[in-house]
């Protein structure tokens, strides 16, 4: 498996992070391709917890080669932060490879991001307001700003000056804010630039060098394939796309050079921001979830909705990005809920009832889950390490839901840190390299 994806097969969060981090130890190449630092990984090493934005999960094992893909928007400020912060803590960072080709988020993006969610008022997206939605429509615009546009200040200033000039209009409230100062900007851009300068490259390279070699590869996703721009709950969805597909777009790489595609999905399911969510729990028990699981954001520190899973978007997922493989993370969290609900079905205010997620939005909004109840368990699992050893209602759990969706569960989480893991035999090969 020289492609290995690593995508989020519901609304983000999912714990993509952590299950990137176990294989990317085998890999030589570890590159994100899509979103910007609105994404947050959360990585727990022994007594150390380490949060990135921007970087590659595989950043902890020195030297490896972790790249910032084509596909990503990038703020030069805070990856500077991440770079400094890393370096800080006596983690090696030559690793860090950054795509001359990347979209740049500049400070007029971020005031347009927080001008239109102010606008939209109660029909927010829910955006982190960190500008990646206006980069990414600067970069379809072709007014983007690219990385190795930070090389060359002539050219920095004279596309900063074109960016800028039609978006006079809707940041007329801002007009004084000397961020937006053409010269100030291209001056501190410039000063970004010089010291990214050593980790700009031209990242597709990389990768195909390692492909070539038959190395392990991994692409890794940001956010979750139902926030997806196409495939997602749209208008609530992110600004890129999440999906497998658009490693290859987002990486500089064609299909066949994605040989597996992992989808991470936690045990139960959880949102961030708005738009619809069929199996939400507006009650005790989602509180309870949402304590137990920490469900809070770790870029943006929001609470969020959590609810039991939901196997109709589950199996999209599945389709949506051809998962070879389904990696389910937070089964400790399930601990002492007992019976356990799981989604089959949706049905309508009216009575139709939906086996497939549906594609209409009016239809997506209103409709609520049918379940099948199994029973839980009461055992912590934490100390867990193989299959046989979990609670057989922990096992016919996960059974079900390999079962329902078509898709082998390679891998399952029983707690944060980074050995709290019980791998099934489908992975085997990458336990032993993750030991
Ligand atoms: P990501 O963006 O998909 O990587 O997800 P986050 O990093 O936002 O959230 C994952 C959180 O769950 C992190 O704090 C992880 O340490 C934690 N986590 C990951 N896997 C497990 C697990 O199996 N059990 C528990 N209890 N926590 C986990």
């Amino acid at each position: 498996m020289p492609g290995l994806a690593i995508v989020g097969a519901q609304w983000g969060d999912e714990g993509k992070g952590k299950v990137t981090d176990l294989v990317a130890e085998r890999a030589d190449v570890v590159i994100r391709f899509q979103g910007g630092n609105n994404a947050g990984h959360t990585i727990v090493r022994g007594s150390e917890s380490f949060k990135f934005h921007l970087i590659p999960s595989g950043i902890l094992y020195p030297g490896k080669t972790c790249a910032i893909g084509n596909g990503v928007v990038v703020d030069p400020k805070v990856i500077t932060e991440e770079i400094d912060g890393l370096r800080r803590r006596g983690i090696d960072v030559s690793g860090l490879k950054i795509s001359a080709n990347a979209h740049l988020i500049m400070p007029y993006h971020m005031l347009l991001d927080h001008a239109g969610e102010s606008k939209l008022g109660k029909l927010q997206i829910g955006t982190t307001r960190r500008g990646i939605g206006p980069c990414y429509a600067d970069k379809a615009a072709r007014l983007g700003i690219r990385v190795q546009d930070l090389l060359d200040e002539k050219i920095l200033r004279q596309k900063i000056y074109a960016a800028l000039e039609p978006k006079r209009q809707s940041l007329r409230p801002f007009a004084k804010d000397p961020v937006l100062d053409l010269h100030a900007m291209t001056e501190d851009y410039t000063s970004l630039g010089h010291r990214l300068e050593p980790f700009i490259t031209d990242t597709p390279r990389l990768v195909w060098d390692a492909l070539d070699r038959d190395r392990l590869v991994i692409y890794e996703g940001a956010q979750g394939t139902l926030l997806d721009i196409d495939h997602g709950t749209y208008p609530f969805v992110t600004s890129s796309n999440p999906v497998a597909g658009a490693a290859c777009v987002g990486a500089g790489v064609g299909p066949k050079d994605i040989d597996d595609v992992w989808g991470v999905a936690k045990a139960y399911t959880t949102r961030v921001g708005a738009g619809p969510f069929p199996t939400e729990l507006d009650d005790p028990l989602g509180d309870r979830l949402r304590e137990a699981g920490g469900e809070f954001g770790t870029t943006t520190g929001r609470p969020r909705r959590c609810g039991w899973i939901d196997l109709v978007a589950l199996r999209y997922a599945a389709r949506l990005n051809g998962l070879t493989g389904l990696a389910i993370t937070k089964l400790d969290v399930l601990t002492g809920i007992d019976p356990l609900q799981l989604a089959v079905r949706y049905h309508g205010p009216e009575g139709a009832s939906f086996d497939e997620f549906p594609y209409h939005q009016s239809i997506v909004h209103k409709v609520a889950a049918d379940y099948v109840e199994l029973p839980g368990w009461d055992m912590d699992l934490r100390g867990v390490r193989q299959l046989s050893d979990l609670p057989s209602e922990a096992r016919d759990y996960l059974s079900f839901i390999e079962e329902f969706v078509g898709v082998p569960v390679v891998l399952v989480g029983v707690g944060p840190g980074r050995d709290e893991v019980v791998w099934s035999g489908a992975a085997r090969h990458l336990e032993r390299a993750a030991a």
